[in-house]
């Protein structure tokens, strides 16, 4: 197709990396559950696409769950996003949160989404 497809990869390819961040988010969350955690916090991942981030993210479960509650919806840090894949919708002292940008991005992290497909029976 010319030229930008290369260039296109490595974003599509990161936005894979980050929702395998997601799915550990949600590993930890059912861990604690298991554990019978009751705290209303939580301690999240990052989910920028720097696989070496070591930040963690101290949130409520309200909070976490309602960034979730959108699938092209991340949650990082403060200063973590990228221009070039994400769009900044929010941020406070404690954490970011970006949207995908519309496209392929998009579209992986909607694909990607286990909750988005799994739980459509309550
Ligand atoms: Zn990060």
């Amino acid at each position: 197709m010319g030229v930008g497809t290369a260039e296109t990869d490595w974003r599509v390819e990161e936005a894979v990396f980050i929702a395998g961040l997601r799915t550990r988010n949600d590993w930890i969350e059912a861990t604690l559950d298991a554990l019978g955690d009751a705290s209303t916090t939580n301690e999240y991942v990052c989910e920028c696409g720097d696989p070496a981030c070591p930040q963690l993210l101290r949130t409520t479960r309200a909070e976490y769950e309602g960034v979730r509650s959108v699938a092209t919806r991340f949650i990082v840090a403060t200063d973590h996003e990228d221009p070039e894949t994400d769009v900044l919708r929010e941020e406070n002292e404690r954490f970011s949160v970006v949207e995908k940008m519309p496209g392929r991005l998009s579209r992986v992290a909607n694909e990607s989404d286990v909750r988005g497909r799994g739980e459509t029976s309550r």
